[in-house]
């Protein structure tokens, strides 16, 4: 980790990220680590460059989400590995969307993977390690006051409204979008409250499979052991447009010529 951010004051340390206090009230730094965990925890690995690809990548898609309106906590990059992002009340469940069987959705009912579903399945996982994320209806959500029903049904319509928008704009780069998490949090301006996107969306929260070969161009290939893990998450990245600005992999322009 660079000197910078470790002289800064670490708010949250995930698996994957950690939280720095942002430089003016109400921001807060999100740094992308190279660390990769699976199966709640059981597997760790480190994905070199992975940081610096998600920070990308989670910053390219967050930006184009905020242009057809949805609301997110992405300010501005700040470097390789950091971001700038608003401080929200992180709603602590896991909103699923799925488009093909796959994952757990297929070990739970036995089916294969690989099936597109003929509508979209949404699901809710409570945030608990301890309880290892487990699903949860609307009801279990309200009933513990993790969300109100009002609050749900905004993060369902924004769930939405982001895998209609990004099924299409990675189709466009010849990926399938078989599924995908994301986290919402309560954001405040003045009085207003707004349930806003958080986190990140990159590799390791969505499923993509090559549109042609169905290959798998995301996490599964740590968890499986399905090898050239760093290549996946950079042919994500090469497909978007958005390999970083530096680094031994950058052909962005006509003259990397390798
Ligand atoms: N996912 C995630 N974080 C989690 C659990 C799931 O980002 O803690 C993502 C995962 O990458 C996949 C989708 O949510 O794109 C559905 O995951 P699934 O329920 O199939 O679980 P998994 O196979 O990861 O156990």
């Amino acid at each position: 980790m660079s000197r910078d951010s470790t002289r800064r004051r670490k708010v949250y340390e995930g698996k994957a990220k950690v939280l720095f206090e942002g430089p003016e009230p109400g921001t807060l730094i999100q740094y992308f680590k190279d660390d990769a965990t699976a199966f709640n925890n059981q597997k760790q690995g480190v994905i070199t460059g992975k940081g610096v690809l998600n920070n990308r990548i989670s910053e390219f898609l967050m930006e184009r989400l905020a242009s057809i309106g949805i609301p997110t906590h992405f300010v501005r990059r700040l470097n390789m590995r950091e971001q700038l992002v608003r401080e929200v009340e992180i709603i602590p469940i896991e909103v699923v969307i799925r488009n093909v069987v796959a994952g757990s959705l297929a070990k739970r009912f036995g089916i294969e993977e690989g099936e597109a579903l003929p509508r979209s399945i949404v699901e809710y996982y409570y945030k608990s390690d301890e309880l290892e994320d487990p699903l949860v209806t609307e009801e279990h959500i309200a009933a513990f006051a993790w969300a109100s029903y009002q609050e749900i049904d905004e993060m369902l319509n924004l769930a939405l409204r982001i895998n209609d928008y990004l099924s299409g704009l990675f189709m466009g780069a010849g990926l399938r979008l078989i599924d995908f998490k994301v986290e919402f949090g309560r954001h405040w301006d003045e009085d207003e409250m707004q349930i806003i996107l958080a986190d990140e969306i990159s590799p390791d929260s969505c499923r993509l499979w090559d549109v042609l070969t169905n290959e798998k161009l995301d996490k599964d290939r740590f968890r499986r052991d399905l090898g050239r893990v760093e290549e996946g998450y950079q042919e994500v990245a090469r497909r978007l447009g958005i390999l970083p600005d530096a680094g031994p992999r950058d052909l962005k322009g006509p003259e990397a010529v390798q």
